[in-house]
């Protein structure tokens, strides 16, 4: 084999498939591996060229060839061109985590003396390397609310170069009007971003809404199983050689192992997401009418302010979101989460098991105000029996009196 050129997969139909047939589909080359349906798992740092002029062709364009680990292998290649099918953009960059996307992306469109527009209901760890390694090099965050709609229009400067959403928020779940936002940006010039995680490439869908930059927490419901840390940066061609030339130079890659895992999570996204939404919705429906609930933050639910925006743009929601309780005791909190049975307690989310955990979003917002007076919890919808989980959440509620 001379020349390692990363090649464009196989896959039938891809002009009309439908979206179930793409998750099938996307990333497979069996007949380039001797009919096996999977992509091997390539560990790799040095690649070798047979001859002079074969490794002088691969660094005048390292992006496309195999050319050295850290650039990226067949492994990430595979999973790279599934995410972007699915997300539905032309490309697709791997990282070593979901944190990683997002740091690499704004590094990649923002220099001293910049200005960049932060939803104030962003994911806590973007908002701390805004606040901390950001300034540093001298780029401003603003954080904006981020029911803020086409009203961002009025906080662009002349040297606002990046406009970043995450919808729902963290936490609170409140619904951007991403089209509006990314209308906004682009009449300016800006870039805009969008953290996609909780929307998914399913039941979101960023290019369709006007939006530059997606990013996911591949970490999450895309890996699937809390077994792998990865990112996925997604981007239509002109925003790519930035995008990979910045994420090589920070150093960034991900691992061969959990790319594999991530091309795995994907062929089964649609059946997981379908049925941590289902239970979700039955969760959420049922704490409504509990009395220790003050409210249920779910954007799926007609009463929830954010519910018009999603219908209008989501086609479905997954398994996490917001409980608010009436006033209690922090000890009365601590007893109900340290009895559960099924739901753990532990951060990140996405994965087979469901999850509970005390959150308290006043600590993490600038620009406007968290005006729950009760207790929050996050909990994630995981794939256990619905009816198992009810009993435990509703001994946990008896925990509170
Ligand atoms: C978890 C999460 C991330 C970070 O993903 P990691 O893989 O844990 O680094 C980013 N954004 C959102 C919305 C998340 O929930």
């Amino acid at each position: 084999m001379s020349g390692h050129k990363m090649k464009k997969r196989g896959g039938k139909k891809k002009g009309t498939a439908r979206r179930d047939t793409r998750i099938a589909t996307s990333g497979l080359d069996p007949h380039g591996n001797f009919g096996i349906i999977n992509p091997p798992v390539y560990h790799a740092s040095t690649v070798l060229f047979p001859t002079v002029k074969d490794l002088k062709k691969a660094v005048g364009d390292p992006f496309n060839n195999i050319y050295y680990g850290r650039f990226g292998t067949p492994t990430s290649a595979a999973f790279e061109e599934a995410a972007a099918e699915i997300e539905g953009g032309e490309r697709a960059i791997a990282t070593s985590s979901g944190l990683a996307a997002i740091t690499c992306t704004l590094m990649a469109f923002l220099k001293s003396g910049d200005h960049l527009l932060m939803a104030d209901t962003v994911y806590e760890p973007t908002r701390k390397f805004c606040d901390g390694i950001l300034k540093g090099f001298g780029v401003e965050t603003e954080y904006y609310d981020p029911l803020i709609g086409g009203g961002i229009a009025d906080l662009m400067r002349d040297n606002t170069h990046a406009v970043f959403m995450e919808s729902p928020g963290s936490l609170t779940f409140e619904v951007q009007d991403v089209p509006a936002i990314a209308a906004a940006a682009r009449e300016r010039g800006a870039v805009s971003i969008l953290d996609n995680t909780w929307g998914t490439p399913l039941f979101f869908r960023p290019f369709e809404h006007g939006v530059d930059i997606a990013i996911e927490a591949a970490t999450k419901y895309i890996a699937g199983h809390s077994d792998a840390m990865l990112g996925v940066i997604i981007m239509n061609e002109p925003h790519f050689k930035r995008l990979k030339t910045v994420t090589v130079a920070l150093g960034n890659s991900a691992g061969p192992d959990d790319c594999y895992l991530g091309l795995r999570g994907l062929r089964t996204l649609a059946v997981r997401l379908a049925r941590h939404q289902k239970t979700g919705l039955t969760l959420a429906r049922w704490l409504q009418k509990r009395a220790e609930v003050a409210r249920v933050l779910h954007p799926a639910l007609p009463h929830d302010p954010g519910h018009e925006l999603w219908k209008r743009d989501f086609t479905g929601s997954c398994g996490l979101f917001g409980v608010e309780l009436k006033p209690v005791t922090g000890e009365k909190v601590t007893a109900m989460l340290d009895g559960f049975e099924l739901f753990g307690m532990g951060f990140s989310w996405g994965g087979f098991e469901s999850l509970a955990l005390a959150v308290e979003p006043k600590y993490s917002r600038s620009a406007t105000i968290w005006e729950g007076k009760g207790p929050l919890l996050r909990l994630h919808a995981g794939l256990e029996d619905a009816g198992d989980l009810l009993a435990d959440l509703e001994a946990g509620l008896k925990r509170l009196a």
